[in-house]
């Protein structure tokens, strides 16, 4: 059955033939949507965007500059204080709720 649907994602007119948009790429088949869905649960990978902190210590890890490197130490110490005083405070709401 040959049909034209509005891509969800671009909102262009395509044909429901395909399964996905040929514009975008966006998935048009919701099975084969809820199927991306769940293989991309299934990856280890945390989905969370990065901060920018963390976007900036993966973009000088292979630097060679000397003040980039100890600018990457600092900030990386910083971060672990920041991502250890995160988790406590995560921590003590977990205590509070019960
Ligand atoms: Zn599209």
């Amino acid at each position: 059955m040959k049909a034209e649907i509005k891509c969800p994602s671009c909102a262009r007119w395509v044909s429901n033939e395909g399964t996905h948009c040929p514009h975008c790429g966006s998935v048009l088949d919701r099975n084969v949507l809820l199927k991306e869905e769940r293989a991309k649960r299934a990856v280890p990978e945390t989905p969370k965007k990065k901060s920018r902190i963390e976007l900036f210590l993966d973009r000088t890890e292979n630097s060679d500059k000397p003040f980039v490197i100890l600018f990457r130490k600092v900030v990386a110490f910083f971060w672990a204080i920041y991502m250890a005083v995160l988790a406590f405070i995560v921590w003590l709401v977990t205590l509070a709720a019960g």
